[in-house]
């Protein structure tokens, strides 16, 4: 069965952990991330609530969705490039549900050592964004500028609850495909939803080679 390894527990963590859960075809869930709870988040973070302010958001999470198909289990640390390695091992795909690009690089990273896929899911503002990343495929770096992309975290720049929603969803699919397929017709997909202009599309990488230093 397959080791999911999710890095955030926030926004986009919260939905695709409970989604994740509900699977009878996965090894116990792994959820990573270091932050607590704060009010702010009750909102948009809905399987947290007033009692759990200041609790380790991963440790918390995985209590809550205790009892469904799937155990989850919290590694309560921010994702490092020190501690990849460790936090890792195990990992057979890891579910991106962090904010922040640094966090990003460090899964892309790793992901070009040991070969493995990975979700890129992003939600700032009235945009969100989720592609699977293979090895050999188009990476992070292919698809977007890393140096030029820190824009700012949804933590400061807020983000609209249904749109965190909609890339949980689209996540939760496109690691669906992977599970049953291996690849999919979403392999060199970003799909992209902006609330602003109201309509989704897919953008296609085309056949697009990576030579950022993966080994593919
Ligand atoms: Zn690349």
């Amino acid at each position: 069965m397959f080791h999911v390894a999710v890095v955030g527990a926030g926004a986009i963590g919260n939905p695709i952990a409970w989604g994740l859960s509900l699977r009878k075809d996965l090894a116990p869930i792994q959820l990573i991330d270091g932050d607590v709870v704060e009010r702010s988040n009750l909102a948009r973070q809905p399987w947290f609530g007033e009692d759990d302010i200041g609790c380790n958001k991963a440790v918390t999470l995985a209590a809550r969705l205790a009892g469904g198909e799937t155990p989850l289990y919290a590694s309560p640390e921010m994702l490092t490039q020190s501690n990849r390695e460790i936090l890792l091992a195990d990992a057979d795909i890891v579910m991106d549900a962090t904010d922040n690009w640094e966090a990003r690089l460090v899964i892309q990273e790793w992901a070009e050592q040991h070969q493995r896929p990975w979700i890129f899911n992003s939600a700032v503002r009235l945009e969100g964004m989720s592609t699977r990343l293979d090895p050999g495929g188009p990476c992070l770096r292919c698809w977007f500028d890393t140096k030029e992309t820190q824009g700012p975290a949804c933590f400061e720049a807020g983000v609209l609850g249904s749109v965190t929603l909609a890339v949980a969803g689209r996540a939760l699919l496109l690691l669906d495909d992977w599970i049953r397929q291996g690849s999919s017709p979403d392999q060199g997909t970003l799909w992209l939803i902006d609330r602003r202009f109201g309509s989704d599309r897919s953008i296609h990488s085309g056949p697009l080679r990576c030579d950022h230093g993966g080994h593919g």
